[in-house]
């Protein structure tokens, strides 16, 4: 059976998706410059049987590798991150970032290394398989726009039928895996709003255009929207987090930048939030007379998994009994945003989450100085990920 195959040739890899990973996160790369990483990959391919590796993928490093099986099926795509962050490392782990300032500090590594054991395994057992499975490396996952807006332009969901995705979290039991359907990681929007008056005297205001007072204005206004124009059953947040009103006390101030951002779990949310932002801005000029500049942006969307993709992932990991998982739960909604969201706008897939809480000591949260993983979760990753892929592929279709 193409399952007990797969698990038995990836208990045999165990260490090697090990060393990948710390040799990985060794080197850290930051989001749209992961040079090195990227012929890292490429070069883990040269002497596995795939039918092809097509490098710079979308302009931006990103790779795609396909693997035909013997017979016709469906077409699956897999996608692992490579990108690290700007963050000094303070693990004092034995195989710490040596490149100054960059650090894997979300698992990206851990994503590569489990990726390309996986996909070298599948290859091995080409024969075996029903269809195609096209493996996307994808860069800069960690930075606006991401890195998944460009392979998607540049068609690398051409005939996919389902994506898969999995990221490992450092806050959820090793043993655990999480999945969840629907609305599950939140979308995210900025703004930078420039409000322009006329700055003068502080003794003679009528003489002049308060930028102070207008801004003011527009920040009280906006805790409206969520209170008022978001459904009280979805949830949302606006927050303004910079006010450049600093000036002095006998002047009024000509102009205010303030910056916001949003969060949002659905995307009727997100269309009404940035509406209102919108209105609010209009009015602001009416009712003041001063001259306003919106630069709104919707980065990554909600990520909303698809509830039947989302239901045979569930099925697959409960059915394939992987030694290693305890527990296959559902998670609550979760507050980061993620660029899987993307492939979930053009096809249904299901993005879940392996437990790799440390065993011992602090569990630090991603994007921490001091964020690492249970390399544990790295063989779980691979055989759930393999589960999965082979409930689509092994001929029994769940
Ligand atoms: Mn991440």
């Amino acid at each position: 059976m193409l399952l007990d195959k797969l698990m038995k040739k990836l208990d045999e890899k165990k260490e090697r998706i090990i060393e990948i990973r710390r040799y990985l996160h060794e080197h850290p790369e930051l989001s749209f410059q992961e040079e090195e990483t990227a012929r890292y990959i490429t070069n883990f391919y040269n002497e596995v049987p795939v039918d092809s590796v097509e490098t710079n993928f979308g302009g931006e490093r990103g790779i795609v590798v396909t693997i035909k099986g013997a017979k016709p099926g469906k077409t699956i795509a897999i996608r692992a991150d490579f990108d690290a962050l700007p963050i000094k490392e303070e693990t004092g782990l034995p195989f710490a970032s040596k490149n100054e300032g960059v650090m894997h500090a979300c698992g990206h590594d851990g994503h590569t290394a489990y990726m390309l054991v996986l996909a070298e395994t599948l290859a091995e057992c080409k024969d075996q398989l029903k269809g195609t499975i096209k493996v996307i490396h994808q860069p800069a996952e960690e930075a606006p726009p991401g890195g998944a807006i460009g392979m998607i332009n540049a068609g690398v969901l051409d005939g996919v039928d389902a994506i898969l995705g999995i990221h490992v979290m450092s806050n959820m039991k090793t043993g655990h895996i999480y999945y969840r359907s629907g609305n599950t990681q939140t979308g995210r929007s900025y703004f930078k709003l420039v409000v322009q008056g006329r700055g003068g005297h502080g003794s003679s205001p009528h003489l002049a255009n308060d930028a102070i007072i207008a801004a003011s204005s527009f920040v009280m206004n906006l805790q409206t929207i969520v209170s008022r124009r978001v459904n009280p059953f979805d949830t949302a947040s606006v927050t303004i987090g910079n006010f450049d009103g600093k000036g002095t006390f006998n002047v009024i101030k000509d102009a205010v930048t303030i910056e916001g951002g949003v969060r949002t779990m659905s995307p009727e949310s997100r269309y009404i939030i940035e509406t209102e932002v919108r209105a609010f801005t209009e009015g602001l000029e009416k009712s003041f007379g001063v001259t306003c500049s919106l630069d709104y942006n919707n980065d990554y969307p909600v990520l909303n998994n698809h509830p039947a993709v989302t239901e045979h992932v569930r099925q697959a990991l409960k059915q394939a009994s992987i030694p290693e998982v305890e527990a296959v739960l559902e998670t609550p909604p979760l507050p980061p945003s993620e660029d899987f969201a993307y492939y979930l706008e053009k096809v249904p897939g299901c993005f879940f989450y392996i437990g790799a809480m440390p065993e011992s000591g602090e569990a630090y949260p991603h994007h921490h100085p001091k964020f690492d993983i249970n390399e544990k979760s790295l063989i779980i990753s691979a055989k759930a990920m393999a589960a999965v892929v082979a409930s689509y592929y092994g001929g029994s279709e769940i």
